[in-house]
């Protein structure tokens, strides 16, 4: 019995050692990715449900396509970032070219446009994100009211006064903020009264379970409700049906992004499908 637990021990050892190999090799060809330009900016555009098809702004989500053509979904590769510290370096090239995108497009974005930047627990917690953020405006020109900082519930979580403080100065700056993967975190709402965010967005799981009953509807609600009492305005994400945009809206949720209304999309096409002329 022991030489068998001995044997399943070493098999687990090696799937351990094989792992982590994986793990080593991804991060190194991350590392080269970031420097070579193997990444890239899509955006998925988000609209007012309140006035239809009215587009408020986009989200920036990061690709990963490798030289020999295979796509890395940044649901893979972000976590193995965030393990190695890597993420900073991404965070930060993500940060400074979604800016100089914005900076490029502005004349043909609607003036109430926010672009929405992703940020990783660790460039907000060491308040890396700030630095990075307005070393970008500046050099791109920007007013920070057209960017909007989405930080995940989890994050804020994670390292509640630093990030609370970092939120504030980022608020007091301009900037709008976000908390992603709202309802995903265990926060209590109580904590909602002492974050200067602008933004909830309510995570796709509760999207998901709209049409199946009424214990995803009442979450929804509850959410909307509260946060628009402090004053946040509230998107609800993954929206894939028309239905769901029907019941988000009854329940009152404010914005929207999803597959039903568009799909992530490169640059260049979401210029040319929602600002060529005719959308201006
Ligand atoms: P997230 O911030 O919650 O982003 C939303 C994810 O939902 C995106 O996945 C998007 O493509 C997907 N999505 C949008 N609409 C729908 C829908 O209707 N149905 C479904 N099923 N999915 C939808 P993506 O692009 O694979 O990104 C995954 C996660 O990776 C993001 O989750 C975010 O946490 C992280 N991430 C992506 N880009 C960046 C980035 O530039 N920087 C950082 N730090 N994290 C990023
Ligand atoms: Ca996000
Ligand atoms: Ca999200
Ligand atoms: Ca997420």
């Amino acid at each position: 019995q022991a030489i068998v637990r001995q044997q399943r021990n070493c098999a687990y050892l090696d799937q351990q050692r094989l792992f982590s190999r994986a793990r080593l090799a991804l991060e190194a060809k991350l590392r080269q990715a970031i420097d070579s330009n193997e990444l890239t900016l899509y955006v998925q555009p988000q609209f007012s449900l309140t006035i239809p098809s009215r587009l408020v702004g986009a989200e920036v989500l990061v690709r990963w396509i490798t030289r020999d053509g295979q796509f890395i979904s940044p649901a893979h590769f972000i976590p193995i970032a965030e393990q190695t510290g890597l993420i900073v370096r991404l965070d930060h090239w993500v940060c400074e070219h979604s800016v100089a995108m914005l900076a490029k497009y502005q004349s043909l974005l609607p003036e109430d446009f926010r672009l929405s930047v992703n940020f990783s627990a660790v460039s907000i917690s060491r308040g890396l994100c700030e630095k990075l953020i307005l070393d970008s405006i500046k050099r791109w020109r920007v007013p920070p009211r057209n960017l909007c900082i989405e930080i995940t519930e989890s994050a804020i979580m994670n390292s509640l006064v630093a990030t609370r403080q970092s939120i504030a100065r980022l608020r007091q700056q301009g900037f709008d903020i976000a908390i992603d993967d709202f309802g995903t975190g265990y926060s209590s709402m109580a904590y909602l009264k002492n974050l200067a965010v602008t933004h909830l967005k309510i995570d796709q799981i509760f999207t998901a379970g709209l049409e199946n009953g009424m214990s995803d509807q009442q979450i929804v609600k509850a959410i909307a409700m509260v946060g628009k009492s402090f004053g946040h305005h509230i998107l609800i994400e993954g929206v894939e049906q028309a239905k769901q945009a029907t019941l988000a809206t009854q329940l009152g949720c404010q914005f929207v992004q999803g597959f039903h209304f568009a799909k992530p999309m490169a640059w260049i096409d979401f210029v040319r499908q929602y600002l060529g002329e005719g959308h201006l």
